[in-house]
C-alpha cells in the first residue's frame, strides 16, 4: 500500500477531548488494541493500532472521549433526505414497539423520507448465500459486517483478511437502494439526494468517512442514535396518521441481534460471536487453526450486537428483547439483488503497526532490546506507566516514546540504589 493510502487510513471517529481528560487510564485498560496510552495526565490514540470500536467511548468515567458525526442541520444541505434506519434505532423506544410509528415520526422531525436498513441486510443475506455456494473463500468465513471487526482484522490478524467474505455492509446496500428509490420518486439528481444513516456505533461513522474496501461510500451523512432518539422520543408520543413505511421481513430486523445474520443465512456450523475482546479471542484461535469444521463466523464487536453500540441510549438486552417482539410474525420473503453494487471494490489491505526500523537488522537489535528491557520490568501490567502492560513498555522505550524511569518499580530501584551510593559516599567521607 502507497504512504499516501497509509496516511488516509488515520482517519478516527473516536477523538479525545483533552480538557475533561483526568488520566484515570480506564480507557487504556479496556482497549482491545492497545491504542491508548497516558502520558503527562492526558489519554493519547495511537492512530494506527485504534479500530474505532468505541469501547473507550463506552468505558471513560469522565466523558473525555467523543465522536466525530454530523450535525443534525446537515439535514439541509440536500434538496432532499432520506434517514436510513437500523433495526437497533427501532429497539430505542420505550413508548412503541411499531416500526411504522417510528418510521413516521422520522418525517415529522425533518426527514423527507426513510429506508430500512433491514432490507439491505435482506439482499445481503441473498448475496452471501451465493457466495458461500460458491464455495471459493477459505473457511470459516468471517462475516464483513462489522466494519470495527473488519478493522481489527486489517491491523492485527492478517492471515485472516482472505477469509472475510468480501461484500459490502447493510448500510451500504441500503443506502444504494434508498438513492435509487429517491431518485425514481423526486426526479431529483443523485447529488441532490442526502442520505443520512443513524449509527449505533463509532465504527460506522469511520466506514462511511472512510470505508475501507469500497472507492466511496453511498452514505452521505451519519447521524449518532443518540442525538436523533432525543428529537424524536418526545415527538413520537403524538404521531398520527401513522404511514404504512416498513417492509423489511424477520431475517432482516434479526440482524441486529448478535446471530441474527447466521441465522437468516440458515447455516448450520457457525459460531456467533459479540463483544470485541470475545472477538479477538476467538480469532486468536481460528488464527492457531484451533477451531475446527465450522463454516462461518459472525463477529460483531458490540456487546449483544448492533444493539450494544455506543451510540445507543437504551440498555441492550431490552432493545433486543423488544427487537424479538417486532420481529415476531412478520414474514421473510427472499429478497432481489438486482442490480445493486455489493461486492468489494477492493481487498482490504493489511496494515500493521509501523515496524520498529526500516532496517531489517536494526528491528531485530530492537526487538532484542525490547526484551532485556521486558526482562528488567516488574511484569504486573499495572499501568501505571502509562502504557496497557509491561510488553507494551518495552516496545513505547524502544520507540523513543517512554523512559524506564516512568515505571515506578523501577524508579523506586534506582531511587533505592541512589540512596545506597549517597550512604556510602557519606561512609567514606566520615573515615
Ligand atoms: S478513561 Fe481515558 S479519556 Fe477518560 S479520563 Fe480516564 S484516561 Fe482520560
Ligand atoms: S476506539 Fe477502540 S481501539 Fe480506538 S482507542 Fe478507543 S478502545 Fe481503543
Amino acid at each position: 500500500m502507497s504512504s499516501e493510502n497509509k496516511k488516509e487510513i488515520l482517519y478516527h471517529s473516536v477523538r479525545l477531548n483533552e480538557d475533561s481528560c483526568k488520566g484515570c487510564t480506564t480507557c487504556m485498560r479496556y482497549c482491545p488494541t492497545q491504542a491508548i496510552r497516558v502520558q503527562n495526565g492526558k489519554a493519547k490514540i495511537i492512530k494506527e493500532k485504534c479500530i474505532d470500536c468505541g469501547e473507550c467511548l463506552r468505558r471513560c468515567p469522565y466523558r473525555a472521549k467523543k465522536v466525530a458525526i454530523d450535525a443534525f442541520d446537515s439535514l439541509s444541505l440536500f434538496k432532499h433526505n432520506v434517514a436510513l434506519v437500523a433495526p437497533a434505532f427501532c429497539g430505542q423506544f420505550s413508548k412503541t414497539t411499531d416500526i411504522d410509528v417510528i418510521l413516521t415520526g422520522l418525517k415529522k422531525i425533518g426527514f423527507d423520507d426513510v429506508f430500512e436498513v433491514a432490507l439491505g441486510a435482506e439482499v445481503i443475506t441473498q448475496k452471501t448465500k451465493e457466495l458461500l455456494k460458491g464455495g471459493n473463500l477459505p473457511k470459516p468465513v468471517i462475516s464483513s459486517a462489522c466494519p470495527a471487526v473488519v478493522r481489527l482484522i486489517a491491523v492485527r490478524f492478517p492471515s485472516l483478511k482472505d477469509s472475510i467474505i468480501p461484500l459490502t455492509s447493510p448500510m451500504e446496500a441500503s443506502a444504494q437502494m434508498a438513492r435509487k428509490k429517491a431518485m425514481e420518486k423526486t426526479g431529483l439528481k443523485s447529488e441532490d439526494i442526502g442520505i443520512f444513516f443513524i449509527s449505533p456505533c463509532t465504527a460506522k461513522v469511520t466506514a462511511v468517512k472512510q470505508p475501507l474496501a469500497l472507492a466511496k461510500s453511498e452514505v452521505d451523512g451519519v447521524l449518532a442514535v443518540k442525538d436523533v432518539y432525543m428529537r424524536l422520543a418526545q415527538a413520537i408520543t403524538s404521531v398520527k396518521d401513522v404511514e404504512k413505511l416498513s417492509y423489511a421481513g424477520r431475517e432482516g430486523i434479526n440482524w441486529a441481534r448478535s446471530g441474527g445474520e447466521a441465522k437468516a443465512l440458515g447455516i448450520k456450523n457457525y459460531i456467533a460471536v459479540d463483544g470485541i475482546h470475545n472477538v479477538i479471542r476467538l480469532l486468536e484461535e481460528v488464527e492457531d487453526e484451533k477451531i475446527k469444521n465450522i463454516d462461518f463466523i459472525e463477529a460483531l464487536a458490540c456487546n449483544s450486537g448492533c444493539t450494544g453500540g455506543p451510540l445507543n441510549v437504551e440498555n441492550e438486552f431490552v432493545a433486543n428483547s423488544r427487537l424479538r417482539n417486532m420481529a415476531e410474525g412478520i414474514d421473510s420473503p427472499a429478497a432481489e439483488c438486482g442490480d445493486l453494487s455489493l461486492l468489494w471494490d477492493k481487498k482490504v489491505e493489511y496494515e500493521p503497526f509501523s515496524p520498529l526500523d526500516k532496517d531489517m537488522g536494526e528491528a531485530l537489535k530492537k526487538m532484542q532490546q525490547m526484551e532485556e528491557i521486558y526482562q528488567r520490568l516488574p511484569q504486573l501490567d499495572c499501568g501505571s506507566c502509562g502504557s496497557p502492560s509491561c510488553r507494551d513498555f518495552a516496545e513505547d522505550i524502544v520507540r523513543g516514546k517512554a523512559q524506564e524511569r516512568d515505571c515506578i518499580f523501577r524508579l523506586r530501584e534506582k531511587i533505592e540504589m541512589l540512596a545506597k551510593e549517597i550512604t556510602e559516599l557519606g561512609k567514606m567521607i566520615e573515615e
